[in-house]
């Protein structure tokens, strides 16, 4: 029974991260025309792709970090929309982004997770938009979505805090779930942004103590602020 609620749960899931696109033609950040109502010219040349890859340190660990774009123009609106607005659209839109920087980078994994949300900010939002990133992108390469990590609830948020309190802030917030599906598994740890790194470095540094051999860790964009 709890399978079966779970399965429904998960169908419900992949409802609420597709998205049914208008007949309309229009580019959904500024409405003009666009052909296939994805960004139109001037909005996608506001976008600031990120190349090649870059390393994640704390205390003598690595971890390597790929981003699709800078966190700023059009991609920072994006992000915005699919966070606090709900929209979709907008997190197709990035999925994409994020989907040909796997292939670019020819990034390998068996499996794609996502950075967590409490269950509190969970039912704020109603939905976790690294997940819905996460979904668009396994749903397009066909990579199974496992969710591994929970966030225990009762740290602060991460905005407003300056680097050094980020990481004393987020420092013993996740743990590890379904650990006996990540044994030996090369994973895709996805989030929205990267700013300091803290959220996602203490993901992965629980997953790798869960048994993932690998761990790539993809963002939509990356902040320097
Ligand atoms: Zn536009």
């Amino acid at each position: 029974m709890g399978k079966r609620i779970n399965k429904y749960l998960d169908l419900i899931k992949e409802g609420i991260c597709s998205v049914v696109y208008s007949e309309e033609a229009e580019c959904p950040i500024c409405k003009v025309y666009s052909q296939d109502g994805t960004l139109c010219e001037k909005c996608s040349s506001r976008i600031k792709l990120c190349y090649n890859s870059y390393i994640l340190n704390h205390n003598n660990i690595d971890f390597k970090y790929y981003s699709a774009a800078y966190y700023a123009g059009t991609m920072k609106e994006l992000i915005l929309r699919l966070k606090y607005k709900s929209d979709f659209v907008s997190g197709e839109i990035l999925s994409n982004y994020m989907i040909s920087k796997i292939i670019e980078e020819n990034i390998c994994c068996d499996i794609l997770t996502y950075v967590p949300m409490s269950r509190k900010a969970l039912r704020k939002r109603g939905y976790n938009q690294s997940e819905c990133l996460a979904r668009n992108i396994g749903k397009e390469l066909n990579i199974p979505i496992i969710r591994t990590l929970k966030k225990i609830e009762n740290t602060q948020d991460q905005i407003g805090l300056n680097g050094e309190e980020r990481w004393q802030n987020i420092k013993d917030s996740f743990k590890v779930i379904n650990k006996q599906k990540l044994n030996n598994k090369k994973i895709i740890l996805i989030d929205d942004v990267i700013t300091t790194g803290a959220t996602a470095f203490y993901c992965a540094r629980e997953l790798l103590k869960g048994g993932v051999r690998e761990i790539n860790i993809l963002t939509a964009a990356k902040s320097n602020v």
